[in-house]
């Protein structure tokens, strides 16, 4: 048999040096070829323990496995061991990381608690300090994460560019025959500050297994740019997020952008979807998103997929969107609860599709399938089982009915003592 000249994958994941970060007897991997890994940042007062602790158990359950929170004041660091302490009562073993600026030298010095609590320290070398002191501050900063066995990631943002070295690479760039472009220096002040320090932590003492680095700006062609030539320059495991990305659908739009290509490329080894609240949202979405990205894209799977046609003219009611949004909503909920009990079963595929056309075809390619008659059809949704039609669904109670069947297969294929 001839092979076919239309192929997908496989994908190849740029080779990367392999960083742990723990907390108790639990092991986060990122870099040397593991899954990339889904983070999220909280957006509480750190001060206010029990509702950081609460966030972060939100974050937690929804899927990030690696938290960081923000560590900006005395106050914040003294919260950080009773934010710990609080989430391995609640049984939430998650790592957690501390985002320093400006003062972290002090306060990883002065509240020693604080340092252990955190499994991993965010560095960003353009908040570090200036002039004499920077060099300073930030081997205070490698020295406590030695002292302490932590890793960091050495991120940099546009926003807050080391300015002494942006001044040097324009330097160099004006003894040039041939200029290069404003925004080539930007890039190349950015890869430059993330790879030099994380030399210079190396020179401080650090082991090159404990470093992770990160260089974000807010511009998806920028983004894809820096860190194709930061994957080429370096073998750090990189932390991969379009800072600043937006609220709602243009956040995660350009999220997905940006990061898809370079994920695609096998750059990248844990991620973060930075999205703006809507006033009073749910800060877990940035998790669902970044799951979400993992999953459509085939490197990872979370939850179990629902395949639901958007929908045409040939349906004029919204009971297949009611139902597609219920199971989504309902299988997600589950999966904490799924994860352990049912392995494999975030494979699983369901289909709601809103009328005959290619609602048996999807629902036969699906796990679970239920076609919803559309406008003149017969007020009867065939539901299908791994690919064959198995009951007829009818009445006010289809949702309802529909969710047993999922559960029924869920318990039947996936269940303790099943071959699957
Ligand atoms: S399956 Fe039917 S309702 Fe859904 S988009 Fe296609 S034609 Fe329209």
């Amino acid at each position: 048999m001839s092979s076919s000249p239309i192929a997908s994958g496989p994908l190849v994941r740029r080779n990367s040096r392999r960083v742990v970060i723990s907390h108790g007897g639990r092991e986060i991997v990122v870099g040397g070829g593991a899954p990339v890994m889904v983070q999220s940042m909280t957006n509480t007062d750190t001060a206010d323990a029990i509702g950081t602790a609460i966030q972060i158990k939100d974050l937690a359950r929804a899927g990030s496995e690696v938290v960081r929170l923000t560590v900006n004041t005395p106050e914040a660091a003294a919260a950080v061991p009773a934010i710990r302490e609080q989430l391995d009562r609640m049984g939430v073993d998650v790592p957690l990381v501390g985002d320093f600026h400006y003062n972290g030298h002090t306060l990883l010095t002065e509240y020693p608690e604080c340092a252990q609590a955190l499994s991993k320290y965010r560095i960003n070398p353009g908040n570090v300090g200036k002039g004499a002191k920077r060099d300073t501050q930030f081997a205070q900063m490698i020295e406590v994460a030695c002292k302490y066995d932590k890793p960091v990631r050495i991120g940099v943002n546009w926003g807050s560019l080391d300015q002494a070295l942006l001044a040097r690479i324009m330097d160099e760039n004006a003894d040039r025959a041939e200029p290069w472009s404003a925004q080539a220096v930007m890039y190349e002040a950015l890869v430059t500050s993330a790879i030099e320090n994380a030399q210079r932590a190396e020179e401080l003492g650090m082991a090159g297994d404990k470093i992770i680095l990160s260089c974000k700006v807010s511009g998806v062609q920028d983004l894809i740019a820096v860190y194709r030539e930061l994957a080429r320059r370096c073998d750090y495991p990189l932390h991969l997020g379009l800072t600043e990305a937006g609220m709602g659908s243009k956040g995660i739009v350009a999220s997905t952008a940006a990061l898809s290509v370079l994920l695609q490329e096998g750059i990248g080894d844990t991620i973060r979807i930075s999205l703006t609240p809507e006033p009073g949202g749910d800060r877990t979405k940035e998790v669902v998103v970044g799951q979400e990205i993992l999953q459509t894209m085939g490197l990872r799977k979370f939850t179990p997929m629902v395949i639901a046609c958007p929908g045409c003219g040939r349906t004029t009611s919204t009971v297949f969107q009611d139902l597609a949004d219920k199971i989504q909503t309902f299988l997600r909920e589950q999966m904490p609860v799924w994860k352990g009990k049912y392995p494999g079963v975030e494979a699983m595929n369901v289909a709601v599709m809103g009328c005959i056309v290619n609602g048996p075809g999807e629902s036969k390619h699906a796990n679970i399938g239920i076609s919803l008659p559309g406008t003149g059809e017969s007020p009867a949704a065939p539901v299908f089982i791994d690919g064959e039609k198995k009951m007829t669904l009818r009445g006010e109670h289809i949702a309802e009915e529909f969710q047993k069947v999922v559960l029924d297969y869920v318990e039947s294929h996936y269940g303790q003592g099943h071959p699957a």
